[in-house]
């Protein structure tokens, strides 16, 4: 799998411990040697990478086998270090950035994902589930895009993947990993059997919502049509099952919607908000926006509540209360887009003995396990 893991213009730092080769665009080696020390990858105006005193216009990492690369980005908030097994493609964007890509096997990847996707506390069964779900939407990607340079992005656009991990954690994640070897989620349709695109979030709050709303206008297949019942979530830590009523001021709104929809660059001020339609499962499918003379635009949902910022409409399924200066949303239930996988309720089934294969034919009805490889 190809995992985009940044585009950067300052760089980054590498190091291997252990045997390296380093090739060109053509495979012509640049550079090899028994060990890596901490070297900085940049670019320069021309678009030239520079990697361990050589300048070329693409450059492949691969250490021999077993090694990992540590890598440190150096324009990141927090330079941490990350290590990574496979190999690292460098390339340049058009506005000379550089571009990490990490050509890795699947099931590290998963096992990469994984620890950043579920709460440490979850049961083995949950783990398991996990890495089905985030095996299933990669290969789903992979099967998608072919005509990106990647498959899927290292952030939360995508999953969340950090490379190896070598704690308690990580080793509970390979071995849960290696208990579902090749495993996803399949839908047999018209014409054939399909990998889903196995969404998955937080916690459902009671009911889980379609695809549709998420894409509209997409042919969504039945595992992912949403309407599924679930109250195990309740065991959710924080406010993921239930929250409390939060605000966000107009002001602040307004300057979030404007830089997400151009047509609301023109409106002096945003005056209301209103549920205009809500799905069957009670979540606000689309909202009702109000310009300051008589403007208005409508929007989905979940776009509206990414605008507002998850942390503050942590979910669709909420009231909307206007309050003049302010928008607060009450009676909050669930976390997160609630499309497929409830992952609190798949920890809350796990924990009452049920095993990761049974839970999840439950949050993707009509779906089938099968062995991709
Ligand atoms: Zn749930």
């Amino acid at each position: 799998v190809r995992v985009l893991l940044f585009e950067s213009r300052a760089g980054c730092r590498v190091r291997v411990l252990g045997a390296y080769t380093i090739c060109g665009p053509t495979g012509e080696v640049l550079a090899e040697g028994d060990e890596l020390p901490w070297t900085d990858v940049t670019v320069d105006a021309e678009r030239m990478i520079h990697i361990a005193g050589v300048s070329t216009p693409g450059a492949n990492l691969a250490p021999a086998s077993g090694a990992t690369m540590d890598v440190v980005r150096l324009d990141a908030e927090k330079q941490e270090q990350l290590a990574f097994a496979g190999e690292i493609e460098f390339s340049t964007d058009d506005e000379s950035r550089l571009r990490a890509l990490n050509l890795v096997e699947v099931e590290t990847y998963v096992a990469g994902v994984v620890p950043n996707e579920v709460w440490p506390q979850f049961h083995d069964e949950a783990f398991k589930g996990q890495a089905v779900a985030a095996r299933t939407y990669a290969l789903y990607l992979m099967g998608e895009h072919h005509a990106r340079y990647f498959d899927v992005r290292a952030g939360e656009g995508d999953q969340v993947y950090r490379g190896v991990r070598d704690d308690d954690i990580g080793r509970r994640v390979r071995a849960a990993v290696n208990a579902t070897h090749g495993v996803v989620l399949a839908w047999d349709s018209p014409s054939g059997t399909r990998v889903i695109c196995a969404y998955y979030s937080a916690a459902c709050g009671g009911k889980s919502q379609s695809l549709a709303e998420l894409r509209p206008g997409a042919d969504v297949p039945p595992p992912l049509r949403g309407g599924v019942e679930c109250d195990f979530c309740k065991i959710a830590k924080g406010e993921a099952y239930r929250w409390k009523p939060r605000e966000i001021t107009k002001s602040a709104l307004f300057a979030q919607l404007k830089t997400r929809d151009q047509a609301m660059a023109s409106w002096g001020s945003l005056s209301a908000v209103e549920i205009a339609r809500r799905t069957d499962a009670g979540r606000i499918a689309e909202v009702l926006l109000r310009g300051d003379a008589g403007q208005q635009k409508s929007m989905a949902g979940e776009r509206f509540r990414l605008a507002v910022g998850s942390r503050v409409m942590r979910s669709t399924a909420c009231d909307i209360v206007d309050e003049g200066e302010v928008i607060r949303f009450e009676n909050g239930r669930g976390f997160g887009h609630g499309v497929g996988l409830c992952q609190w309720g798949m920890e809350g089934q796990a924990r009452e003995g049920r095993r990761a294969g049974e839970i999840l034919l439950m949050y993707y009805p009509g779906a089938r396990l099968v062995r991709a490889y």
